[in-house]
């Protein structure tokens, strides 16, 4: 999952993006609004953690600007303006989430979590994959209650493929959302990552969940002959 973080204190945007790399997600930063606003055109992301006092355009009139475009994106504003009406007020333009600072990166990235799962799954963080169960807030996947040890690309990787199992995706929309700006996104290391999660998973599953459509991505299937479609 890729995440914008759009915050002019510098320590703060470090601190936040630093703590949700460490939890597997593909960050990018900037800050001021202008600069937040070329970047939400320019890549898909799949959450926006948006400050509301920026340099050169407001995160309320980057929200506004944005709102009706993106639809699907989840904004999750972030500010020093607790009031209740510039609570109300952000709600209103389309945020999905407030959070006032001060606050705890623990509930930040907990709120962080909840919006992504929201639109996939309801109640709970966890997934079952055949014989595999997958813990989305902590982030393991687990067979027979011994934890199968992924790298946070494949768990990544699996995790998006979960979420979007009923289609195929392909290396571009992979690139995008589980990439960020600074990474290594050569098709290469896709392939790679993609490869050594596959060998995995079929170790455990006795058959290669990954699919392949030659010129469209990738797909999980959930039996046996799938693969080459
Ligand atoms: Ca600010």
């Amino acid at each position: 999952m890729r995440i914008l973080i759009v915050e002019d204190e510098l320590d703060l945007q470090e601190a936040i993006a630093d703590g949700l790399r460490i939890e597997g997600y593909a960050v990018d930063t900037c800050d001021n609004g202008e600069a937040a606003y070329a970047l939400l055109y320019e890549v898909n992301y799949d959450l926006v953690v948006l400050d509301l006092n920026l340099p050169k355009l407001d995160g309320l009139e980057v929200l506004a600007e944005i709102r009706d475009e993106k639809p699907e994106l989840k904004v999750l504003i972030l500010s020093a303006r607790s009031s209740v009406s510039d609570k109300v007020r952000g709600l209103d333009v389309g945020a999905n989430d407030y959070l006032a600072k001060p606050f705890d990166f623990a509930e930040l990235e907990a709120r962080i979590r909840n919006l992504l799962r929201r639109r996939f799954v309801q109640e709970s963080s966890m997934l079952s994959y055949g014989v595999i169960k997958v813990d989305l807030s902590k982030r393991i996947a687990v067979v027979n209650e011994n934890a199968i040890s992924l790298t946070k690309k494949e768990f990544a990787l699996f995790e998006y493929f979960l979420l979007n199992k009923d289609r195929v995706v392909s290396q571009e929309e992979l690139i995008e959302h589980i990439w960020d700006q600074n990474a290594d996104s050569f098709s290469g290391a896709i392939r790679v990552h993609i490869a050594t999660l596959r060998k995995k998973l079929k170790a455990i599953l006795n058959y290669d969940p990954i699919g392949t459509k030659i010129g469209e991505g990738y797909f999980l299937s959930d039996k046996e002959g799938d693969a080459n479609a």
